[in-house]
């Protein structure tokens, strides 16, 4: 057992925007009604709000409207540059054609955002309602009593690379609640937990599937895009077999995004999603943009991506999933944080009815009373919208073209000229190579994501068997983890003449779990290091 016992009503891992909408609702429910005033702790791996946040990102503010009906005015708001305008550009290696923007893909009427910058504005909103945000505390661990969420542990701090307690040694510490809201973003660790205990994902259609995205935040001279403006490409350096495109967003008149987004399905093991950034910044469209400009800030993460057919369970008892980690993305529109805030939203609103009709002050929230979390998410826009999207991902395992041509006649039947079940998805393509493309200055990219890790602590990135690498892997995939992870964590070294093993440099991790997913046999597990450790984004 822990030294130190907390205990607070409602704990919400993550302070992203599903746990800091679910901490604000909840706070607001809370001081309207005035009979009730829950303790509520939002904890979060980072070492502050926002180091571990990144996204595109162009907002659908309707939630956010919902939680502050005059953000646009309130002090510090950071949501303020409306999309001005939106284009779709088809690219080849050496020529842009526009695409016509058909309305389900608009973005008129949205905004540029820094993800990172809302989140902070958010922290700071939550805690003037009383909200606690606790940052470097990486939740390890959930709580169960009588099969039911009863809390979580934090992991313990000061370990060496031996799990030996050092000079700064902080014992695991228990937290006790009510109810817990997972929001840890995409594949979850305790969401995935949750899963194998109460096979929450057995009612999906499908499983859930993932994209890996790499962005880079860029200083730009003023005049080259004016502020507000988003692009949106397709086809090139994606050949018309990977599912995926890039984005070009200006935050402001000196500042944009660009970014790259691929579907790990059927993913080609010599494909490096961070190289391919590198030469979509050179196509002739874009360099313009960038020459002159200094990169600011570079990092990754992995997006969900079976929309509705891939929602499972949400909430169980003392428990509710929101944001990413419930796989609330919608793919055609290319976003998920009004999802990640609406379900925050609706997870806390049912929270906060079950601790009103409670009558037992102390047991956590039985799932009967955490049930309607689903049902309301279902029948809110979230759940309209992902229902009419259905197919849209699906369209693209067939190809670029054909998921072009299949979506635009789902989009003009809405949605009902596909009475059909979705496709089973496929994991790696089956041939395999042994080339390795170099990477154009990953390391030095690296540096601007701000990672960094106590060197001395157990390794949170575990290989189970290692000597698969340099054995089956190198010849059957040529070690495809060289190229897919974004931050160089793995590299395969000699150790005496004819000898190579694989070493893993765990403190350049970025934290986006694409190793776990991609890994051909299965072999690597991401488990949170300690608080604190990770990158420490800027604006991303
Ligand atoms: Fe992402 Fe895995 Fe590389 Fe970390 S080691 S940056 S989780 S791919």
């Amino acid at each position: 057992m822990a030294d130190e016992n907390l205990s607070f009503d409602v704990v919400i891992v993550g302070a992203g925007p599903a746990g800091l909408a679910a901490a604000i609702r909840l706070a607001q429910r809370a001081r309207q009604a005035g009979n009730l005033a829950p303790s509520i702790a939002v904890l979060e791996k980072g070492e502050r709000v926002g180091a571990h946040i990144l996204s595109g990102a162009v907002l659908d503010a309707r939630p956010l409207g919902e939680l502050f009906p005059d953000f646009e005015t309130m002090p510090g708001c950071p949501v303020r540059q409306r999309v001005t305008r939106n284009r779709m550009l088809l690219l080849t290696p050496q020529h842009a054609w526009d695409l016509p923007v058909l309305p389900e893909f608009s973005n008129a009427g949205h905004y540029v955002i820094s993800l990172g910058r809302l989140t902070e504005w958010l922290a700071v909103q939550a805690e003037d309602l009383g909200v606690n945000i606790l940052t470097e505390s990486a939740v390890t661990d959930l709580i169960y009593v009588h099969d039911q969420v009863a809390g979580v542990w934090v992991g313990p701090k000061g370990l060496d690379q031996n799990s030996k307690p050092k000079a700064s040694f902080q014992e695991a510490v228990e937290i006790r609640s009510r109810a817990v809201i997972l929001a840890e973003g995409a594949y979850g660790y305790l969401a995935k937990k949750l899963d194998k205990r109460f096979s929450l994902t057995a009612s999906a259609q499908i499983p859930q599937t993932y994209a890996t995205a790499v962005k880079e935040l860029w200083q730009i001279p003023p005049g080259r895009m004016a502020a507000g403006e988003v692009w949106t490409l397709l086809g090139w350096p994606l050949d018309s077999k990977q599912f995926g495109g890039g984005f070009v967003y200006a935050l402001d008149a000196n500042r944009v995004s660009i970014g790259l987004v691929v579907g790990l399905e059927g993913w080609n093991p010599v494909f490096d999603p961070q190289v391919a950034l590198q030469q979509l910044k050179l196509h002739p469209k874009l360099r313009p943009i960038l020459a002159g400009g200094k990169l600011e800030c570079y990092g990754s993460k992995i997006i969900p991506e079976a929309g509705w057919f891939g929602l499972g369970k949400m909430a169980v008892g003392g428990c509710m999933v929101a944001g990413d980690s419930a796989g609330l993305v919608n793919v055609p529109q290319n976003k998920g944080i009004h999802y990640a805030l609406k379900s925050g939203m609706l997870a806390a609103e049912t929270v906060f009815e079950a601790l009103q009709g409670s009558v037992t002050p102390t047991k956590s929230l039985a799932a009967e009373a955490l049930q309607s979390y689903e049902s309301r998410l279902r029948a809110s826009y979230i759940g309209r919208e992902l229902h009419r999207a259905r197919h849209f991902r699906e369209n693209f395992r067939r190809g670029l073209w054909a998921g072009i041509f299949l979506t635009g006649l789902q989009v003009l039947t809405g949605g009902w000229w596909f009475p059909r079940s979705p496709l089973p998805a496929p994991r790696f393509t089956l041939h395999a190579s042994r080339s390795t493309p170099g990477a154009l200055d990953k390391l030095t990219a690296l540096y601007t994501s701000g990672t960094r890790h106590e060197e001395n602590q157990p390794a949170h990135l575990l290989v189970s068997d290692p000597t698969l690498c340099v054995t089956r892997c190198v010849q059957e995939y040529g070690n495809p983890c060289l190229r897919f992870c974004p931050a160089s964590v793995y590299e395969i070294v000699h150790t005496e003449p004819g000898k190579r093993k694989l070493q893993v440099n765990f403190s350049n991790c970025v934290h986006c779990k694409t190793c776990e997913l991609l890994d051909p046999y299965g072999i690597i597990e991401w488990v949170p290091p300690e608080g604190g450790g990770g990158p420490g984004y800027g604006g991303m």
